[in-house]
This record gives C-alpha cells, sequence and structure tokens, in this order.
C-alpha cells in the first residue's frame, strides 16, 4: 500500500476505490467508506442460517481496534443499523447488534 505524509497525517490509496484518505487500513489496504458500503457478507451470512432455521440467533457486533486496525474508528451507530436491516431482510427472526456502548457516531 502506498502511503504519503501530508500535513502531519498518514494518507494512503484504497486498493479497492483509489480514494486518498488517512482513514485506510494499513492491515486491510481499504479505506472506511469500503468497508462500511458492503453489506454483502452479512447478508450472506444471514441467508445460509435462515436457510437452516429462521430462529438461529445472530448478534452484530461492533468493531473495536484493541489489537489490528488501530488506525480504523469504531462501528458507527448508522453502520451498525445498516447491517441489521440486511440482515433482517433475510428473514432471521432473532437478530441484534451487540456491544451498543462500542458504536460511534461517524457515518
Ligand atoms: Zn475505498
Amino acid at each position: 500500500m502506498r502511503q504519503q505524509l501530508l500535513s502531519g497525517k498518514t494518507v494512503a490509496t484504497c486498493s479497492h476505490c483509489g480514494k486518498k484518505s488517512p482513514l485506510i487500513s494499513q492491515s486491510l489496504g481499504v479505506c472506511l467508506d469500503c468497508i462500511r458500503r458492503d453489506f454483502g457478507k452479512v447478508s450472506q451470512i444471514a441467508a445460509f442460517m435462515s436457510s437452516l432455521n429462521h430462529d438461529i440467533p445472530y448478534a452484530l457486533l461492533a468493531f473495536h481496534p484493541d489489537f489490528l486496525m488501530g488506525d480504523l474508528p469504531t462501528t458507527s451507530a448508522y453502520h451498525a443499523q445498516e447491517a441489521l436491516e440486511a440482515a433482517r431482510a433475510q428473514e432471521l427472526g432473532r437478530v441484534r447488534i451487540g456491544n451498543i456502548h462500542l458504536l460511534g457516531d461517524a457515518c
């Protein structure tokens, strides 16, 4: 991943969309927008679980950078709500957002 230092902030280029930003994970090489935009995995997991049993519990946990990817913020409340709706659209009846206290206010 190519990085440059501008005004004291490390700026990198997203390997997915090409955007330059200080909010690009050094571990993943992709920007926060690309990470948040893709609810496909949540939907796929929920669809698989729903195909087995509509009552399987599914807890969506907020990301918190304790070990790796410390350069990314916590999951936003908006992103968590979008993921919740994507999972519920797959007809799973017991979907919830876990560790709500970690949710941030970024979009
Ligand atoms: Zn991107």
